[in-house]
């Protein structure tokens, strides 16, 4: 045990916090003393009384036997909990990078001068700048947090006037429904009963062809669904785009039992927002996708990793998985095939290193969100050191239609090397922010116009593809085809499907320097170049701002891309390896003279 306990003793709302979450996840053959329930009874803390104080933490841990430095590092890493007390009715507005293109800065700073500066307890509430709150197809954006025994959230679209109201104890306005282009459309594709069918029951989501994909999987076994993934040739929308088929081939070849399914829910790129989307409307989906893909890769139990700041993508998934059960799809012999599989709900809790897979891993086993070094890989070695399949939402929700209707239809979509369709996330300075479904090779001028042009009738000034960690490219790239293998050849990426479009008039420095206090926030600090680097790189770039470069600009210039150099080549995991890409490509444009 830790050699400092906690002695400040729980109130009574803390000690219901953490039994509520015991009781919860009682379970036969499930010892009390899990560490993995950290996080949930953290949230529970948060939840009741609005902040962990010592004697709630000291609840947590002694009823789960973590040591208590342990627990205080774990909740200390989290930006959704506040160590410190504060009031328990907090909005959070963002100022990120979609919001600021659309006045986010503006906002903050009215609040400022008329409720006051942000932190600063109005009686029992506050006001705080959050990161990407994932509405970036409404910015800007404000989260309410409200601590009770009735705890509430929500996400919306916000101005000064409803700040003002949720803060004074109002209701956030209703948000209206996500702007997807060419609403009821498509008759197949991913978006396609997103805003026509009704998300919240499982009758209407049958009624609409919900679950004739399981059926089928089912009838073609587990190899023939692997080799219909396998023949559609879908890549991994997360980013990284490694084969599906042959991440589901690993996890089934491995002897090991048993096997975890972990949906990466936890989708952070400032800019992107197209799970949420997806979770929002088709909840049904996600949860048929998943049992397929358990189906295929041997998967008997499964975990949604949904980021925290999605409350209603979280109640919906909530009533869909309570649904699915009673209907029998999910549990024990799903649809009398002998399937049996389920799934957990776990949130994430405001940390974006935790869309990083095995960053997400730590976290539901209720460790600190540090990435493991790889390999092993997940497929050997995952959730509790078991093999893990990880997809994100938008890849699995792809599997349902490539089992319909044949890895091959899929596959004749898009370009060779980029198939299927994408969701591109259409944010900034457009006329009709919103998603976008389109298939692979798209033009990048297509999707701006697609989304209405650029506000107010001005030319496109800089294009930021794939979010913080992607790329920016100038108006001479609008006749790019938006596929894999094009970005990689232009030196860009589409990472999430973040399409961010600036005007040609707009400063792009005060955009590079949010990119880089979000990378400094956000480095989970394991290891030195990307701890040290991600400071150095905020440092540098303040320094241009101010115009007091240390030995000239081109001396610092150099400097950044020897930064970005190291953090490229030393940093474990993907955040530090991209902290300076959108950073370096924008310098690079304004040198060529391409960016405002
Ligand atoms: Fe953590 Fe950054 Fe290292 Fe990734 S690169 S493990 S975020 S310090």
């Amino acid at each position: 045990m830790d050699l400092h306990p906690i002695r400040t003793p729980p109130t009574a709302d803390e000690i219901a916090a953490v039994e509520g979450v015991l009781r919860e996840h009682a379970a036969p053959g499930r010892p009390e003393a899990s560490r993995h329930l950290l996080l949930p009874a953290l949230h529970a803390l948060q939840a009741r009384v609005g902040w962990i104080s010592p004697g709630g933490l000291g609840e947590a841990c002694r009823r789960l036997r973590v040591p208590p430095a342990e627990g205080y590092g774990v909740a200390s890493f989290y930006a959704w909990f506040s160590l410190k007390e504060r009031p328990r009715r907090v909005v959070h507005v963002c100022d990120d990078l979609a919001c600021r293109a659309r006045g986010a800065e503006g906002l903050c700073s009215t609040l400022e001068a008329s409720i006051g500066p942000p932190g600063e307890a109005r009686g029992s509430t506050t006001w705080l700048r959050s990161p990407c709150l994932g509405l970036c197809d409404q910015a800007p954006a404000a989260l309410l947090q409200q601590a009770g025994s009735v705890p509430h959230e929500a996400l919306w679209s916000a101005d000064e006037r409803s700040v003002a109201e949720v803060l004074a104890g109002g209701a956030p306005p209703p948000r209206p429904p996500a702007v997807i282009d060419a609403p009821g459309a498509p008759a197949r594709g991913l978006l396609r009963r997103v805003g026509r069918v009704d998300p919240t029951r499982l009758a209407a989501y049958r009624a609409a062809g919900g679950y004739d994909a399981l059926r089928r999987a089912l009838e073609l076994g587990p190899e023939a669904v692997i080799a219909e993934v396998n023949a559609s040739r879908l890549q991994g929308r997360g980013g990284a785009a490694f084969p599906t088929g042959r991440k589901w081939a690993a996890v089934r070849s491995q002897p090991a039992q048993p096997r975890w399914l972990v949906c990466n829910a936890d989708e952070s790129e400032p800019g992107t927002f197209k799970d949420r989307v997806l979770m929002e409307g088709d909840p049904f989906a996600l949860i048929e996708a998943m049992t397929i893909a358990a189906y295929a890769a041997g998967c008997a139990r499964g975990v949604i990793y949904l980021r925290a700041e999605y409350p209603l993508a979280l109640a919906r998934l909530e009533g869909a998985l309570r649904q699915t059960r009673d209907a029998g799809l999910l549990g024990h012999n799903i649809l009398d095939a002998g399937l049996s599989f389920d799934i957990e709900l776990r949130r994430g809790a405001g940390a974006y290193i935790c869309g990083e897979e095995t960053a997400l891993l730590e976290s539901i086993e209720g460790f600190r969100g540090e990435p493991r070094s790889k390999p092993p890989f997940p497929v050997e070695t995952g959730l509790f050191g078991q093999p893990t399949l990880i997809n994100n939402v938008e890849t699995l929700m792809n599997v349902p239609e490539i089992v319909l209707h044949g890895g091959a239809a899929f596959a004749a979509q898009g370009t060779p090397g980029s198939t299927g369709t994408r969701l591109f996330c259409l944010c900034g300075q457009v006329q009709r922010p919103g998603l976008i479904e389109a298939p692979f090779g798209v033009r990048l001028g297509e999707l701006i116009t697609r989304a209405g042009g650029v506000e107010g009738g001005r030319g496109v000034g800089a294009v930021l593809l794939g979010g913080a960690a992607g790329t920016f490219v100038g108006p001479e790239q609008l006749d790019l085809p938006l596929t894999f293998e094009d970005t990689r050849r232009v030196g860009a990426t589409l990472g999430s499907g973040v399409v961010l479009v600036l005007d040609d008039t707009v400063d792009l420095m005060p955009y590079l320097q949010r990119i880089a206090a979000f990378f400094r926030d956000e480095s989970c600090g394991q290891c030195t170049p990307c701890r040290v680097g991600t400071v150095r790189q905020e440092e540098l770039l303040a320094r241009l701002v101010r115009n007091r470069p240390l030995d000239g600009v081109a001396q610092e210039r150099a400097l950044l891309r020897e930064l970005g150099q190291c953090m490229r080549d030393a940093s474990i995991c993907g955040l530090g390896q991209t902290a300076s890409s959108a950073i370096e490509s924008a310098l690079a444009l304004q040198r060529q003279g391409g960016a405002p």
